[in-house]
């Protein structure tokens, strides 16, 4: 190894954790600064009146990332973590019905093919397509620090790029095969996860049908941050020191380097900075003007995926007709995608999102108990008050009710709702922002924000707001790659 280096890698979320772990695995002294009392960053759980709650992501997709997460340690995910496939993995509300997805595939091609004739056969083709994407994009794009045109030019990655579609929109590529809206808006959803709608999003993305249908959707029990967990007992097993409740605030300068990191508690000395918290914050309020990337236009020209609302609650009875994950497609999908990214405004109908861990995990809520989180998608920087979040809780509890036909609002013991002012408060969130920046085609790869500064040559940043993109396994990629990035340059 060269010579041994003090790291500080500033946030304590999935790509700080994995960058961290990346580092000290090399033998390097990496230490973590977070200014929240708990780790884990956006995936952070609360426990209260018995009711554990995962406060952020609820999907465990994308195995294979996390599995290698693992094995590049030299470890198996299964002597950390334990995980179970879910079936159903979802379950989806329309106006009329419910339909159940099966996790097995032939189950899925049947029911597809019993809302459309000849759709399953067409399944086939479009999942074989998305299974090439799928490979070619871990193989060959997202382990890259998108710093220049020429990581993508080899004759591997062109030969793969030319069949990915990425001129193309979602929106066309999939109705070129199927017709029924409801399958539609099955295959649409798991763009929700990028930030983007189905026309922004390039047809490179079906690589996400093929991860929800192929390879499955999965928990932990425990829950989400059973992973965290495991992440942090992996790095410290690395020697990476983790400290919390301290806010970074400003940063010394010596020879166009960070010196010092300066927290609420105190003064770092650093060779290396990775900052893994929101980007925009760092970049604008917390370094000095002059050593910044980007301009407070450039960051307001960004497209950033949703905010959200969202309601964690207790009830004292076990809920039917719902499943560990639901989605609530009653209502028309593209007014409430207009409501967040063309004309930005609280949405008038939206679509929800609820999670009932408790059907999977007994460990979550009392005996009898139900665990219920619900999320709606909302544009960024919106007015966010008490009596707007009420609002909308007895909108969608309301519909819950009818949907699922039974009485919920009578059985709530624990409630708490958490908003845009909360992600700006907690995370330095970026006008609130949920998931980041919005993986449309210019806000991808070497169009994404640096992983490193132009001015500092010992900065580098990772997360959600950089390469790859929003999401726990691009995550946990982007720590692998700006570990790489700072490997490769230390001197
Ligand atoms: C409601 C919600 C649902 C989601 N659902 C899913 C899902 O189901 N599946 C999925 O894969 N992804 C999901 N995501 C996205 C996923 O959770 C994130 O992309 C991922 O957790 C981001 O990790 P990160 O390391 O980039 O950032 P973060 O988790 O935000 O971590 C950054 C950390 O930096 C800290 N920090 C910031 N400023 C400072 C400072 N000045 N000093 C010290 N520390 C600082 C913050 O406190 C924070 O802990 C969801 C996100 C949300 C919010």
């Amino acid at each position: 190894m060269k010579s041994k280096k003090n790291i500080c890698v500033i946030g304590s979320g999935f790509s700080g954790i994995s960058s961290a772990t990346y580092l000290a695995d090399k033998g390097h002294n990496v230490y973590v600064l977070e200014k929240n009392s708990k780790l884990g960053g956006r995936a952070r759980q609360f426990i209260s009146k018995e009711f554990t709650f995962d406060m952020g992501p609820s999907w465990y997709w994308m195995p294979d990332v996390f599995e290698k997460y693992f094995s590049d340690f030299d470890k198996e995910i299964k002597d950390y973590l334990t995980l179970k496939r879910l079936d159903p993995s979802y379950k989806v509300f329309f106006q009329d019905e419910s339909i159940d997805i099966p996790a097995n595939y032939e189950d899925l091609k049947d029911l597809f093919e019993s809302i459309e004739e000849g759709s399953g056969e067409k399944l086939d083709l479009f999942l074989s397509q998305a299974e090439k994407k799928y490979k070619v994009g871990i193989q060959n794009l997202v382990y890259k620090p998108g710093l220049s045109i020429k990581e993508f030019i080899d004759k591997e990655t062109l030969k793969g790029v030319l069949k990915l579609d990425i001129f193309k929109s979602m929106h066309s590529h999939i109705r070129k095969y199927f017709k029924n809206e409801k399958i539609i808006k099955l295959l649409e959803f798991p763009i929700l996860f990028l930030g983007a709608t189905p026309k922004n999003t390039p047809a490179l993305y079906s690589l996400m049908n093929y991860a929800d249908i192929k390879l499955g959707t999965w928990f932990p029990d425990g829950g989400m941050y059973k992973i965290v967990e495991a992440m942090v007992k992996l790095a410290e097993e690395k020697g990476v020191k983790f400290y919390t409740s301290e806010e970074v605030k400003k940063f010394s300068y010596s020879k166009k380097e960070i010196s010092h990191v300066i927290t609420s508690k105190k003064t770092y000395d650093t060779d290396y900075v990775i900052c893994s918290g929101d980007y925009h914050h760092f970049d604008q309020n917390i370094l000095e003007e002059k050593y910044r990337n980007y301009s407070s236009s450039y960051w307001d020209k960004r497209i950033l995926a949703p905010s959200s609302l969202l309601f964690y609650i207790g009830l004292d009875k076990k809920l039917k007709n719902v499943s560990h994950h639901c989605l609530f497609f009653d209502k028309d999908f593209e007014k409430h995608a207009e409501e967040i990214y063309s004309t930005p405004r609280w949405p008038s109908e939206p679509l929800f999102y609820a999670s009932f861990t408790s059907k999977t995990d007994t460990s979550v809520a009392p005996k009898n108990h139900e665990n219920m989180f619900l999320l709606i998608p909302i544009a960024p920087d919106l007015e966010d008050n008490r009596i707007i979040r009420e609002r909308y809780f007895e909108l969608i509890i309301s519909r819950l009710e009818k949907l699922t036909n039974q009485n919920i609002k009578d059985h709530i013991i624990y409630k708490k709702s958490y908003g845009i002012r909360d992600f700006k408060k907690d995370y330095h969130s970026f006008k609130g922002n949920a998931y980041g920046l919005a993986n449309t085609l210019f806000q991808t790869a070497i169009y994404k924000p640096s992983i490193r500064n132009k001015k500092l040559k010992n900065l580098y940043f990772c997360g959600q707001l950089t390469v790859p993109g929003p999401g726990v396994p691009p995550s946990l990629i982007s720590g692998n790659v700006v570990a790489n990035e700072l490997i490769r340059n230390i001197d």
